[in-house]
């Protein structure tokens, strides 16, 4: 097709924007290693992985490698009453690998898919305890879940997006955002509107649902860990499922493996997704425990009512399996530890700027909060025509870049950052 960038313009929907008057988007031909290239031909160093997805850069050779041959033997076939070795040699590491006790694994295609999958396992179980009053859910504000309805219903009201249903959606409680950074002194004042709304309606809440240490799009902020323990232990206290979506955190993002590791807790549902294949494939999946399934099929139907058509897609657990091998065969702890002392050393000193009022680093996660929302078509413009691909959204401008991104690049990124922040 000649005009291919005019056709998308005319008929295509990109995220979140408009049909009418859509803001340009950029033509990307291929991409490898940390490097974007476009039509013209010109290169960006990524800033983004994909939205937390490519943590192994582009065109990842063992993950290449791993579609390519799955591709020859089972591409896809339905996961109803068959089953194959993709997917149960990536279950059998997501059971190995995440906290104990989860360990019935649930797959579905997208972040979104795998929340509403939490949210219906934590309702089933607690119609099958007889307990049908609990089907709430509880949660913290400048969360974001995702885009489907049962996850917007739990999506920050005002910065999650979704304001626009709030008229139609499930009415769930919103505790304040913790307060106390990661890094900050612990304040127990911190629990107080968590801690009233759970005992004020321990019995009409099934689940508590958030996105443990790091809140990605409601916000990109990150709490203290003893905000975690004490949800885990009040949630205990009142027989309360715990969600933790773990879908922008988890695979090492944070520092740690999954990020409830740095609270040392564990959830009684998890959600996975965005790195799990390494950004090359759309796979997700919600683990729970053997107490959550047992309780979930105990009673009729007996069985989880749930199972989209691509569930187990051979490709997506054959690259999701070769993307994990690789993270751990890496040193990916010091790896992610060097980037955080990087984007910190890069992004701290923007502090200092006028426009700037906060800048926050956990892991290879480097965050430069504005005073005022940016100009979105302007500052992407800004970026590109300075070789960097970072999409900024609210008054948020923020990086986390591949995991293999050189010092170089990422001296780059964070100079770029800071010269486009400076002229906003
Ligand atoms: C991206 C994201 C989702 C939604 O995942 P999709 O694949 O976009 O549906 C859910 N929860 C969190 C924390 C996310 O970052």
């Amino acid at each position: 097709m000649e005009n291919w960038r005019e056709f998308d313009r005319e008929h295509i929907w990109h995220p979140y924007t408009s049909m009418v008057d859509p803001l340009p988007v950029f033509p990307v031909v291929s991409a490898e290693g940390v490097r974007l290239t476009l039509a013209d031909g010109r290169e960006l160093i990524d800033g983004m992985a994909s939205w937390w997805s490519a943590i192994h850069g582009y065109r990842c050779p063992e993950l290449v490698a791993a579609l390519c041959h799955q591709a020859r033997t089972l591409s896809h076939v339905m996961f109803g009453g068959i089953t194959h070795r993709p997917a149960t040699a990536l279950a059998a590491r997501l059971v190995e690998l995440t906290p104990p006790p989860l360990e019935k694994v649930f797959f579905s295609d997208s972040g979104s898919v795998a929340v509403e999958v939490a949210i219906k396992m934590a309702l089933q179980y607690w119609q099958a305890k007889g307990r049908p009053a609990r089907h709430r859910l509880l949660t913290i504000r400048s969360g974001y879940h995702g885009d489907t309805f049962g996850a917007m219903a739990v999506c920050d009201p005002v910065t999650g997006m979704h304001g626009l249903f709030s008229g139609i959606l499930p009415k769930h409680y919103f505790a304040d955002a913790p307060r106390c950074g990661f890094r900050d002194p612990w304040d127990d004042g911190d629990m107080e509107s968590f801690e009233r709304l759970l005992s004020d309606h321990a019995d009409e809440i099934a689940a508590v649902i958030l996105e443990p240490i790091c809140q990605g799009a409601g916000g990109m902020r990150f709490y203290h860990p003893e905000y975690l323990r004490r949800v885990r232990r009040l949630c205990d206290a009142q027989g309360v499922l715990l969600i933790l979506d773990e879908i922008a955190t988890g695979f090492g993002r944070t520092g740690k493996l999954f990020a409830c590791e740095h609270a040392g807790i564990s959830p009684d549902i998890l959600c996975l997704g965005k790195a799990l294949t390494g950004g090359m494939m759309t796979l997700a999946a919600t683990l729970t425990t053997a107490e959550v399934a047992a309780g979930i099929c105990s009673k009729a139907p007996g069985v989880f009512m749930h199972g989209p058509t691509f569930m187990g897609n051979p490709l997506a657990c054959a690259v999701a399996a070769a993307s994990i091998d690789k993270l751990l065969a890496s040193d990916w702890q010091g790896r992610i530890h060097h980037l955080e002392k990087r984007l910190d050393a890069g992004l701290s000193p923007l502090s200092a700027l006028s426009a700037v009022k906060e800048v926050r680093v956990l892991g290879a996660i480097g965050v430069v909060e504005m005073h005022q929302p940016v100009d979105m078509a302007r500052i992407q413009r800004q970026f590109v025509d300075r070789g960097v691909w970072i999409r900024p959204f609210g008054r948020l401008v923020y990086t986390m870049p591949p995991y293999i991104i050189s010092d170089a690049d990422l001296e780059t990124l964070t100079r770029v950052m800071g010269e486009v922040v400076a002229i906003q």
